[in-house]
């Protein structure tokens, strides 16, 4: 048996945890006693002495800590179990049920600390679940965790994504693959609300789908949808700018008639699969495919007097730490501005910003800066934000990122 791997406190710093924050910093802890390997799991104890519960811990990283649970609750296999039924519960009440067909067949499964499994997002695809190991203690759960996941789900296969940057700062490796049944297919023919889209599970950006966007890309493709009914004979121009596979692009012209839609991606890879989701809807003769930098493409588009009546803009993630808050903002107003002066009056434009540092509030100012020095009104019909298979915890506004406008501008 090995002896108790225990993480001691500061005085005080007990107070996040017990408010149910799940990470706990370097800086709060004391001391560490017979530190487990990184990854394992470690009891956390107040300066007081009080056990406040169990976590797992890694020494390379600055959080030190990710909280698994509050008391006595012990850390086994039962308990990832317990949690990820209760995550796949919780999908399949809002109707969001694995292998069960329906209009959306692409949803997240396990929102990582959200869904109180730090560090793991589980994402279903039609029959295929692909998950993503963010941090050392979950990456030691990998092979519990796929075969709870074949017992629970039976999935054709299981694909894994541990291809991101965050790895580094745990200390890990980059590391993808099959890890259980048949390999998913290059494209993969997924619906969400009842539109069919082709991904790419195995090298697409992400997991292979922006599912964060589904509810905002359904917004965005009813608004089109009244406008094609209140004007039946306008024309409808729609620059998707950061398109990537076209998620935005495919809806709106379905639900919009006369759309034309000019994807604009950096992405070459990202626009072959918009090209092919279009030809699958049957719409490639409305959708145009331009690879390029956003930022200058928008110029070029301005210098030719070209104008749209709806414009997205949903760009990756401009600030990954405080020191990029600042440029962040100068390109988030550079872009809203450029495409304020793109709309034409009582265009509309849904603009997006997924960086965490940049809160609602902040991005709003930014958006309202570059609104203003096009010269034009943008009235807010609708704060847009991730659906509901992407919660997230109150007591960790950390895990909150993705917030949009949509806005009519005059
Ligand atoms: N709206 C999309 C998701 C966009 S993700 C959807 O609903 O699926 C952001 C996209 O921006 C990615 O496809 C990435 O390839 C692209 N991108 C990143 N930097 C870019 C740039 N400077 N110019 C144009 N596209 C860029």
């Amino acid at each position: 048996m090995h002896e108790t791997s225990r993480v001691f406190l500061r005085k005080e710093k007990e107070r996040p945890v017990l408010a149910r924050h799940p990470w706990i910093f370097s800086g709060a802890i004391e001391r560490v006693e017979n530190a487990p390997p990184d990854g394992g799991t470690v009891e956390v104890v107040a300066a007081d002495g009080r056990m406040l519960g169990r976590g797992y811990f890694n020494s390379r990283s600055q959080i030190r800590v990710r909280m698994w649970t509050l008391g006595e609750e012990p850390v086994d296999r039962e308990l990832l179990a317990r949690r990820l039924a209760a995550a796949r519960r919780a999908r399949e009440r809002l109707g969001l049920r694995f292998g069960a067909g329906g209009e959306t067949t692409a949803f997240r499964l396990v929102n990582a600390e959200a869904d109180r499994i730090p560090g793991l997002i589980v994402d279903a695809y039609a029959g295929f679940l692909v998950f993503q190991c963010l941090t050392a203690g979950i990456d030691r759960l990998r092979e519990e965790l796929c075969e709870l996941l074949v017992t629970e789900l039976a999935p054709e296969g299981i694909w894994e994504r541990s291809d991101v940057d965050v790895r580094e700062k745990e200390g890990l490796e980059r590391s993808s693959g099959s890890r259980s049944g048949v390999e998913p297919p290059a494209r993969l023919e997924v619906r969400e609300h009842g539109v069919r889209f082709l991904v790419d599970l195995r090298s697409g950006q992400k997991t292979g789908f922006y599912l964060d966007q589904r509810e905002s890309r359904r917004r965005v493709a009813e608004l089109a949808g009244s406008l094609a009914a209140h004007e039946p004979d306008a024309p409808f121009e729609v620059l998707n700018a950061f398109s990537y596979s076209g998620g935005f692009g495919v809806p709106v012209a379905l639900a919009h008639p006369r759309a034309r839609i000019l994807n604009l991606d950096a992405s070459s890879e990202a626009l072959e699969l918009a090209r092919e989701s279009f030809a699958l809807a049957g719409l490639a003769d409305r959708s145009e495919l331009v690879c390029g930098d956003a930022f200058q493409e928008l110029r070029k588009l301005r210098d030719v007097g070209k104008s749209f009546d709806l414009i997205v803009l949903d760009p990756p993630k401009f600030a990954h730490a405080k020191s990029q808050v600042v440029a962040a903002c100068r390109g988030y107003k550079d872009l809203n501005l450029l495409a304020c002066k793109l709309l034409r009056p009582g265009g509309h434009l849904a603009t997006f910003s997924c960086s965490g540092l940049v809160g609602p509030e902040l991005f709003q100012k930014v958006v309202f800066d570059g609104a203003h020095d096009a010269g034009r009104y943008a009235s807010v019909l609708a704060k847009l934000g991730p659906g509901i298979d992407h919660p997230t915890l109150l007591s960790f506004p950390e895990g909150e990122y993705l917030k949009g406008l949509l806005l009519q501008i005059h």
